[in-house]
C-alpha cells in the first residue's frame, strides 16, 4: 500500500500505523514508515491466512518483531480458514508470546472466531496493550472482550446500513478503549463503500461513531489520540 499513499492523503491525521501481515509486507511497513519517521508507526506480523507458513519464516519474522513498533498484525480467521485451525491459534500463541516478551502492543484479527480468540486470550496473562482490529462483534462478545481490558479499534464497517449489531456495541465499549482504523485498501466507510479505501476516509468512520455515542467528531478524535498515544507510549 505504501507507495500508493500521499501526503495529501495523511494530512488530517495525527499519525498512523502500517501493520504488516507476513515478513515481506512488514519489511515494507517498515521501509514506508522511514518515510515519515514523526508520523508513523510500524508492526511485524504473521497473519492467520498466512499460518501455515510460521515454522519456515520464523526466524526472519523474530528478528523484525524486535524492531518493530507493533506485532501483527495475526489472530484467527475462520471466516477464509486459508491456513488450518491448529496453525492459526499456534501462530497466533506465538505472536502472544513475543508481544508480551517484547512489551508491544499487538494487533489482532478476529473473522468468525470470537470464541477460540476469547479463550487464547484468556489463557495468557497478557500485560502488553491488545488491540482487536476493524472489531465486528456485537453486545455479547463485546462485553465478553471489554472484561479482557482490551482496545476496540473501529473500521469503515460501523457506517454500513448492515452493521447494527456492531453499531449497538459500540454504545458499550469503554471511551478509553476506542481506537479507529481504516484497514486501508480494504473496508472503505460509506459512502465509499466498495471501493478503494484512502487514510483520508477515517473521518468518515469518525463522523458515523461520534454519532452513535453521541459525541461530536473532534472530541471523538481527541479521544481516540489519546487512546492512541496510551497503546503506543507516546507523549501527548
Ligand atoms: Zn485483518
Amino acid at each position: 500500500m505504501g507507495d500508493e499513499i500521499n501526503e495529501e492523503d495523511i494530512s488530517n491525521l495525527e499519525y498512523f500505523i502500517i501493520p504488516g501481515v507476513d515478513v515481506p509486507s512488514s519489511l515494507k511497513a517498515k521501509e514506508f514508515s522511514l518515510t515519515y519517521p514523526e508520523k508513523s508507526y510500524w508492526s511485524a506480523g504473521l497473519h492467520p491466512h498466512e499460518a501455515d507458513s510460521l515454522e519456515d519464516i520464523k526466524n526472519e519474522l523474530q528478528v523484525l518483531m524486535e524492531e518493530a513498533d507493533l506485532i501483527g498484525e495475526t489472530g484467527l480467521d475462520y471466516y477464509r480458514n486459508l491456513s488450518s485451525k491448529e496453525n492459526q491459534i499456534k501462530n497466533f500463541e506465538f505472536h502472544l508470546d513475543v508481544s508480551k516478551e517484547l512489551n508491544k502492543p499487538l494487533i489482532i484479527h478476529c473473522r468468525d472466531s470470537f470464541s477460540d480468540v476469547f479463550d487464547t486470550l484468556s489463557s495468557r496473562d497478557t500485560t502488553n496493550p491488545i488491540i482487536l482490529h476493524s472489531w465486528t462483534g456485537g453486545n455479547k462478545w463485546t462485553k465478553k472482550f471489554i472484561e479482557l481490558g482490551v482496545y476496540f479499534s473501529i473500521s469503515g464497517i460501523v457506517t454500513y446500513d448492515t452493521a447494527h449489531d456492531l453499531q449497538a456495541a459500540v454504545k458499550k465499549i469503554p471511551i478509553d478503549k476506542i481506537l479507529l482504523e481504516t484497514d486501508v485498501p480494504y473496508l472503505a466507510p460509506q459512502p465509499f463503500k466498495g471501493k478503494r479505501n484512502n487514510p483520508t476516509y477515517i473521518k468518515f468512520t469518525g463522523v458515523k461513531l461520534a454519532e452513535l455515542l453521541g459525541i461530536a467528531p473532534n472530541e471523538l478524535s481527541k479521544i481516540t489520540i489519546t487512546n492512541t498515544n496510551k497503546v503506543m507510549n507516546r507523549e501527548a
